[in-house]
């Protein structure tokens, strides 16, 4: 059977191209603080924003100024649309040597709850999504002590074999400096090898705060920023986008966050490999730094509408509903954000560090959702392509592949 959606086709979501940005006059009138007019300034005139601009964003009193600035280059951007896609994660091992201080999900090999997934067993946990018509499989892990290289090609291999046109995002920069390592082979090989057996793109995570200081804290184990770059601009210039994260909340100050955003915008700017920005609020639970507040909601609004701002050459900023919630999502469609990610279908990660909503969200659910901030739901695919689906939900065609009756059943 052809992949099938959750429940019945969406409603209309023409996107609305014509929805006029705020005018310049209204937009300047609205703003409280007189440091925010330069910026608005720069903005209007489409302008690129400095560091010091960056500091006066995360810094300005008048929040919802500078909500608004972000709002007007999104909807200039992306009009009235806000995108989700209907993906589902597959996590293969949760058994990682690296300890780092942020993460509740992993375990240490012999510890209680620690799990590695035979590649059968891992294409069965794919497969669970199936049934929702997913569009994106979204592969990561722990780094694992002792799997083979041959684990992460066979599995990329065995799962492209079984879900052809599924997109596959499969590993952060983290993970392939290490699947390198494990092959005992060069960077460039593993990517191309990666790449071969089915890698279509990379996630963003394990970017965290790019500043040593804060690494040296939060991950100490983990590659440090500038790797990070590194492997990011070798996947890009082989034809291997990525995603790109900022972990925010934890010990970071305003200037490693404007010091982040502004090393993401400089890669791009030679690259133009990263699909998206997804900021990620540190969840403290389970960690040792249990000991520090949950985000707030202003600041996990704060962060999109920055990014909005400041990676003026990334076209999308996602809004992570797992992480900042289902309340706050909607909202941030109007700070900057226009995309939910996805349904995701079975979340862990954060989960395992307090996270209180939903495992995974249906279609019709995402798109109420959307539809709940007054934007106009789009479901994308891996390319921001409008997913096309038959009137019973089931996918036609996605990531440039027409699906074809007799795919494989879960
Ligand atoms: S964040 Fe990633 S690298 Fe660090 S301990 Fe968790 S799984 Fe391992």
């Amino acid at each position: 059977m052809i992949p099938s959606g959750a429940g019945a086709p969406a409603e209309s979501d023409e996107m609305d191209e014509t929805r006029a940005p705020e005018t310049p006059g209204r937009l300047l009138a609205r703003l409280s603080d007189p440091a925010l007019r330069p910026i608005a300034e720069k903005v209007l005139a489409r302008e690129r924003l400095s560091f010091e601009d960056g500091l006066v964003l995360f810094r300005s009193p008048d929040f919802l100024g500078v909500g608004a600035l972000a709002n007007r280059e999104r909807e200039r951007r992306h009009g009235n649309t806000g995108y989700y896609n209907v993906n589902r994660y597959l996590n293969p091992t949760n058994l990682c040597w690296v300890d780092c201080g942020l993460c509740a999900w992993a375990r240490k090999p012999g510890v209680a709850g620690g799990y590695t997934m035979a590649i059968e067993e891992a294409v069965r946990e794919a497969a669970a999504g199936w049934h929702d018509g997913i569009t994106e499989l979204h592969v990561v892990g722990g780094l694992h002590p002792s799997l083979p290289y041959d684990y992460y090609t066979s599995l990329l291999r065995t799962l492209r074999a079984r879900f052809p046109g599924v997109h596959i995002k499969a590993w952060t920069m983290v993970e392939l400096d290490w699947i390198a390592r494990v092959g005992k082979k060069d960077l460039l090989e593993t990517i191309l090898e990666l790449k071969d057996a089915g890698m279509d793109s990379c996630p963003g995570g394990g970017a965290e705060i790019f500043a040593k200081r804060v690494r040296d804290v939060i991950c100490t184990n983990k590659i440090d920023g500038e790797r990070w770059l590194e492997i990011a601009r070798l996947c890009h210039v082989n034809g291997v986008k990525t995603n790109v994260t900022m972990l925010y909340g934890s010990i970071e100050t305003d200037e490693e966050r404007v010091d982040h955003f502004l090393r993401i915008r400089e890669l791009q700017d030679e690259t133009q490999g990263f699909l998206g920005f997804i900021p990620l609020a540190f969840h403290p639970d389970g960690t040792p730094f249990a000991h520090l507040p949950a985000t707030s909601g202003t600041l996990d609004l704060r962060v999109i509408a920055a990014a909005r701002l400041l990676l003026d050459n990334l076209d999308h900023v996602k809004a992570y509903w797992v992480q900042i919630g289902e309340k706050f999502a909607p909202v941030a469609l109007h700070f900057g954000a226009d995309d939910l990610v996805g349904t995701v279908t079975e979340e862990t990660i954060t989960h395992a560090a307090g996270a209180t909503t939903e495992a995974g969200l249906t279609r019709l659910e995402m798109e109420r959702l959307i539809r709940s901030s007054g934007r106009d739901p789009v479901e994308r695919d891996a390319f921001y392509e409008r997913v096309v689906r038959d009137a019973e939900g089931r996918v036609v065609r996605a990531n440039r592949h027409d699906f074809a009756p007799g795919a494989p059943e879960s």
